[in-house]
């Protein structure tokens, strides 16, 4: 028996359906869908994308293809009661692509396909409109020359040689536009064309209906292969060997006068998710014309009213309610009306805006009881909880500003959200700004430490240096800001307070927008509107009553804490922060940075005295001012957390971090200390290193100054003792950072067990506390089973075991990584998304290895992967027992993490399994 490669649909009934993607592409299966649900497809047929593999396998087509394609034809001939070629009632047909996914543009069409010099006629005389059949001709012969006798223009700079051809007849004509050209001079053009093709090709048009389908369905297959497709697929990881279809099918026309109309419908409001049709259309149109927005659509609801084909209105209402239910989702449709007669041409999942992603999968759960909560879960993309969480910006505005050329530059997208706000470049200006009630965005080549007061000013922050885990992005996202990194172009100059880009010159108090969700800079003030559920939660300037997003926000955390397996934990150095935290749902801390806490205040000045001390005695007394500070935070923290786990990191960062740099400010730090101006130089000096990130930092800080890790470890455990005290539950973990040897870790665990006892024995009584590590250097994840000996628990830092096992370094990487990930060298930034192939495997081998050590080793991620949803899924994956991210993330994190525990779920089912096919789409190595 041959196979079947020919399937139809037409009136009432499909040879397939919906479920049949794979093999009659997206388009072909849902055409197959609506004609099993008896709404009017103009009838056709879809050639399989087995067909398609075939023919680039055997370079020739399968047998019984052509037998099953003549049958398919006489079967829409008899649908439609016309001939493919007949001179009286010629049926015309659209011969298009349609692979499993959708790739726009990508592939070959060719419509009006069935004209010839006698076929023509009978167009004529089927419309009475000589004008409308020679327009039809012209632009089918144009088309056909394009695409399947190769004579398209290659490049952007190569005119269409039809397209020539056009404007010469205008301009003979005194046309300025193709609707002004008479039927006559049309059917000049087609001659012209014709003329054309000969001469090119050798050979002329060919006459014959059937030759004419033969050609457009074998260039519709090559097209599969053309270059625009196959760096697509190269770039959308879509598999050579998935094919396409070929969809032949009847044509329809929305441009045969006054009864006729072309337009979209949407079965929801794609920007706000609301359950309202939407929809627009033009009279007398062909769909192309909708899209090139050359006339301006009338609304959908208007369509109602229309004298000749108002009573098309109520059938496409129903459609649209019909295919919405059936799918259970928002539908993006397109429909021809010919005649009076409505056509469905297409329908496919909407996209749409996060609003509209959540409310849409929310109602479907609640109000209508048409999904599962957990199908509702699977729905959206984690993602687009930052479209609730930031505040956004005027869409209308923000696209204006746009078309007024007034976007600078784009740089990475650290901070999602949007801000605007006038331009400042010091820490100290930010505050001062602020102070008078204006809103400042930081503009740095990059940020320290030192900027932390001036960051928190501020709504928004850009530096032009920088990665995904600089300072800036890091800090800026853990405390909620807008952030863009990276914008290499932009040129700042700190002394004349202005940066310039691209000839533009932008100075202190000038007015920017942020986006930080795409990374564009753009000049002038643009309105944004806060996120209503920051409203509620962290602000509280709302209750949860007043807004309709929080509630479906709530609902959607609920849901997710239902499904998820990974704890959730946060990233927060101060009280403040944890608070936040907490209200976006955290677990516990998964990382403080003690050094943040070094800012604050006179804080800065004792540890410069710590810093510069150049004998023991000295750096104990500057470590004795310290510590009383330090255990003031943890009691913040601890009090805020009540009783879940707080992971202290004791001191990571060189230390040259916490200097000053600039001759003015050293100078003032000498008077301070009371030391000359050239022996603290000296001293700074003397700290400054090449590489920084792989120099004195880490553990390697509190092995050469154990008094360090000493009076944190106090601070730590006496601050948790104070809170006991107060019948206040406290779970401190200590972690030490940038461990590679058992004997790194081994002198820092002695010494802080020491530090405890002392702590226990003065206050009578003990605490829980754990001692563990960071794994954030190759050497550590390889040698976890040893590492487990001593550590109680294991955070993986992958900001710098990607940095590490990369070979890239996390603050210069800004520079290139975008270009990396635009020629696909790699599909994501490895410091947003983690490098699960490469660092990855670090990973789970440290996971295996440490847990073959100790079976109940606690294991985390704290680096800024634990925010990002593919990362989540790969830590549930892997077994991890929880992630921490920014206080702003956590909402993310809880919904990635019950999507992989669904998702894992789903796999356990048959029916569910992925094939193999799909699997390919996954990352290159
Ligand atoms: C890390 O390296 O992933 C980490 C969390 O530490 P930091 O970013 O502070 O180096
Ligand atoms: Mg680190």
């Amino acid at each position: 028996m041959t196979m079947k490669y020919v399937f139809h649909f037409g009136s009432d009934s499909a040879d397939g359906n919906g479920t049949m993607k794979n093999l009659l592409g997206g388009k072909g299966a849902n055409l197959a869908e609506m004609c099993n649900l008896g709404i009017p497809v103009p009838p056709g047929f879809t050639i399989s994308t087995e067909v398609c593999n075939h023919y680039y396998l055997q370079k020739e087509y399968p047998l019984g293809l052509e037998k099953q394609v003549m049958e398919a034809l006489h079967k829409i001939e008899a649908e439609m009661k016309k001939k493919f070629g007949d001179q009286e009632n010629p049926l015309l047909l659209s011969v298009r692509s349609g692979a499993r996914v959708s790739m726009p543009g990508m592939m070959d069409t060719v419509l009006n396909l069935g004209l010839n010099d006698k076929t023509v006629h009978g167009l004529i005389k089927q419309t009475n409109d000589k004008r409308f059949a020679f327009d039809s001709y012209r632009r089918f012969v144009a088309m056909y020359g394009d695409v399947v006798l190769g004579l398209k223009p290659e490049s952007e700079e190569e005119i269409d040689p039809f397209e020539e051809l056009l404007d010469a007849k205008k301009k003979a004509c005194g046309a300025k536009f193709d609707t002004e050209l008479n039927a006559e001079a049309l059917k000049e053009l087609v001659t012209e064309f014709k003329e054309f093709i000969k001469h090119r090709t050798g050979k002329p048009f060919p006459e014959e209906p059937l030759d004419q389908l033969w050609g457009a369905i074998g260039a519709v297959f090559k097209s599969w292969d053309n270059e625009r497709a196959k760096v697509y697929r190269k770039l959308n990881y879509i598999p050579d060997d998935w094919g396409t279809a070929v969809n032949v099918q009847t044509m329809v026309f929305g441009n045969m006068g006054n009864e006729c109309a072309t337009g979209v419908l949407f079965s929801r409001n794609a920007a706000t998710g609301e359950k309202k049709l939407y929809g627009e259309y033009l009279i007398n149109a062909q769909g192309e014309d909708v899209v090139a927005g050359v006339r301006t659509p009338e609304e959908f609801q208007n369509l109602k009213s229309n004298e000749l084909i108002g009573h098309c209105y109520d059938e496409l209402v129903e459609i649209a309610e019909k295919l919405d239910l059936h799918y259970r989702d928002m539908q993006d449709m397109e429909f021809t009306i010919q005649k009076g007669k409505l056509w469905m041409l297409q329908t496919r999942t909407g996209k749409r805006t996060g609003f509209a992603a959540f409310r849409i999968a929310y109602e479907l759960a609640v109000k209508e009881n048409l999904i599962t909560k957990e199908e509702a879960l699977l729905r959206v993309d984690p993602n687009q909880l930052n479209q609730l969480l930031r505040p956004i910006f005027n869409i209308e505005e923000k696209k204006k500003a746009i078309k007024e050329g007034r976007l600078l530059i784009k740089g990475l997208n650290a901070g999602p959200g949007a801000a605007t706000g006038r331009v400042v470049f010091t820490a100290a200006d930010a505050e001062e700004y602020k102070k008078k009630g204006d809103s400042v965005i930081l503009v740095r080549h990059e940020t320290s430490p030192e900027d932390i007061k001036g960051m928190e000013a501020s709504v928004g922050i850009l530096t032009s240096r920088g990665g995904m885990t600089s300072h800036a992005a890091l800090v800026g996202r853990q405390m909620g800001k807008v952030c863009v990194v990276g914008a290499s172009e932009i040129q700042i100059d700190y002394k004349k307070r202005q940066f310039a880009i691209n000839g533009t010159v932008i100075k202190e108090g000038d007015w920017i927008s942020l986006d930080g969700t795409t990374g564009e800079v753009i000049e002038g003030l643009i309105e944004t509107s806060p996120s209503e559920v920051v409203e509620v939660v962290i602000s509280k300037t709302m209750s949860p009553g007043e807004s309709e997003t929080y509630q479906i926000y709530e609902n959607f955390m609920n849901w997710a804490d239902e499904y998820r397996r990974l704890g959730i934990w946060a990233n927060a150095d101060l009280p403040d922060q944890a608070a936040n935290a907490i209200a976006f749902g955290a677990e516990g801390i998964g990382l403080c940075r003690t050094e943040h806490m070094f800012f604050n205040g006179s804080r800065i000045n004792a540890m410069r005295e710590m810093i510069l001390a150049d004998n023991k005695t000295d750096r104990h007394e500057a470590l004795e001012k310290l510590l009383p500070m330090q255990k003031a935070d943890f009691i913040g923290l601890y009090k805020t957390m009540n009783g879940l786990s707080v992971t202290i990191r004791t001191l990571d960062p060189p230390l040259h971090e916490f200097l000053p740099h600039n001759e003015v400010e050293q100078k003032a730090l000498a008077e301070k200390l009371n030391i000359s101006y050239e022996e603290i130089h000296r001293r700074i000096e003397s700290l400054r290193e090449f590489n920084p990130m792989l120099g004195y930092r880490g553990v390697r800080l509190g092995i050469s100054y154990p008094e360090i890790t000493e009076m944190q470890v106090r601070a730590i455990l006496e601050a948790a003792c104070e809170v006991k005290k107060e019948s206040i539950d406290v779970k401190p973990e200590i972690m030490i950072p940038l461990v590679g040897r058992i004997n790194e870790l081994k002198m820092q665990e002695e010494l802080a067990r020491t530090v405890a006892n002392e702590v226990f024995e003065k206050y009578g009584f003990e605490v829980d506390y754990k001692i563990g590590t960071m794994i954030e250097i190759p050497r550590a994840a390889i040698i976890a089973d040893k590492i487990a000996k001593i550590a109680e628990f294991f955070s993986f830092g992958t900001n710098d075991l990607t940095q590490t096992t990369l070979g890239i370094s996390r603050d210069d990487a800004g520079r290139f990584l975008p270009l990396y990930v635009e020629q696909r060298i790699i599909p994501d930034d490895p410091f947003q998304t983690l490098d699960q192939t490469g660092v990855g495997k670090l990973m789970e081998w440290a996971v295996e290895r440490g847990r073959s050590t100790r079976s109940d080793l606690k294991i985390g991620i704290c680096g800024e992967h634990g925010g990002d949803p593919k990362t989540v899924e790969f830590c549930h994956r892997i077994n991890l027992d929880y992630v921490s991210c920014s206080p702003f993330r956590i909402p993310i994190a809880r919904l990635a993490a019950a999507q992989a525990a669904l998702k894992e779920k789903q796999m356990q089912i048959p029916q569910f399994r992925i094939p193999s096919a799909e699997v390919a789409v996954s990352q290159p190595s």
